[in-house]
């Protein structure tokens, strides 16, 4: 006899805690079940309407992840994560930043 289980998927939450001004980074908090991660959030100039490149630096990590979000939402992000599953939590979260109009 065999039987499937099914873990229940970590609910996620992204916040713009501030948003990243031209002389200075914002702040951003990602939440996936229990655990949070915040990170210093910059925005690059991509010259092009629709394209939006962003860094975001863990806080108290070297930890650097350089962000690509396109009009038609395949995004990119060079974690290990993306780079393997061609999905993260800072793609998810950063479009839905977007979407709302926060960033
Ligand atoms: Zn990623």
């Amino acid at each position: 006899m065999s039987a499937t289980v099914t873990r229940p998927k970590a609910a996620r939450r992204i916040r713009l805690i501030a948003a990243p001004l031209a002389i200075m980074p914002g702040i951003v908090e990602i939440q996936v079940g229990r655990k949070s991660t915040s990170y210093f959030l910059s925005r690059r100039d991509s010259g092009v309407k629709g394209l939006d490149i962003f860094v975001l630096e863990k806080f108290l990590t070297p930890e650097v992840y350089n962000l690509t979000l396109t009009v038609s939402g395949s995004g990119r992000c060079d974690c290990p994560g993306h780079l393997a599953y061609h999905h993260c939590k800072r793609v998810s979260g950063m479009y839905k930043l977007r979407e709302v109009g926060l960033i």
